[in-house]
């Protein structure tokens, strides 16, 4: 895709979306029959299922620690996720990354300490990619991980904001916007990954790219701490489906 001249006009994005509104999200929980835990969610044509192991033993056994479970994030683009070229299949840098952090975040909430010398194996394999891949993938997991019954202080509910270039009343214009697409990701001037445990009120997850104000920071938190407490409520209401 050719650099768009504007991703917002008017205050309307490329997808006809306000800044502060969400791309169509859809959660299901136990998605898969062979896998101890799973969800699928979808943010737009973000498309992401996650899947759950443990807590189980460790391999290689000196990784496991002697008073907790460890969490070990698996996170992976599908050679057929992106348009045009096909992403070169297996791990690279980026997906290394990714599952460092998303580790991290999911282990902030899961009572490890319960569960000592386990592993707790997550998969997070994203089936299609429109940006907010590591978010969504988040959001998938720890639904995936309430579904395995792994006790948990929180869920995560996970979003993205930025900042896009664009005009109003003819005029150039820099505006927050959140829940990033493909464009606005490629060519927008800032992009923050978030995740956040909404009845902690805890923040699991904060990665930043491009430059962003004080002020534009709080308005995109603002909207993304918004956007996660409607993830929330949706994945409660997956959850409670399931086993109603
Ligand atoms: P996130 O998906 O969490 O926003 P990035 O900002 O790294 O993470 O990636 C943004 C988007 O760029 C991805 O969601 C995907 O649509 C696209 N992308 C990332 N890596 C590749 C790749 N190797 N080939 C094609 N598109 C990619």
């Amino acid at each position: 895709m050719e650099k768009p001249q504007t991703l917002i006009t008017d205050n309307k994005r490329l997808d006809g979306r306000s800044p502060e509104e969400m791309r169509p999200l859809k959660i299901i929980a136990g998605y898969l029959e062979k896998a101890d835990g799973s969800a699928y969610a979808e943010c737009g044509s973000t498309k992401v299922v996650a899947a759950v192991y443990g807590p189980r033993d460790v391999h290689p056994k000196h990784d496991s620690e002697a008073d907790k479970a460890i969490v070990r994030c698996k996170y992976d683009m599908a050679s057929f996720s992106v348009d045009g070229e096909r992403k070169r299949p297996g791990p690279d840098r980026r997906s290394v990354e990714i599952s460092k952090v998303c580790s991290g975040a999911l282990e902030s909430v899961i009572m490890t300490h319960r569960f000592p010398k386990t592993a707790i194996d997550v998969f997070v394999e994203i089936i299609q990619a429109d940006a907010s891949t590591r978010v969504t993938g988040l959001t998938a997991a720890s639904v995936a991980l309430a579904d395995a019954g792994i006790p948990m202080t929180d869920l995560i509910s996970a979003c993205s904001f930025g900042k896009v270039y664009g005009t109003l009343n003819g005029e150039p214009v820099e505006t927050v916007v959140v829940d990033l697409d493909k464009a606005e990701d490629n060519w927008g001037l800032a992009d923050v990954a978030f995740a956040y445990a909404p009845n902690l009120g805890q923040i699991s997850l904060l990665q930043m790219d491009g430059r962003i104000t004080r002020e534009e920071f709080s308005s995109g938190m603002s909207y993304g701490i918004n956007m996660c407490k409607q993830l929330y409520e949706l994945q409660k209401a997956t959850l409670k489906k399931k086993y109603e």
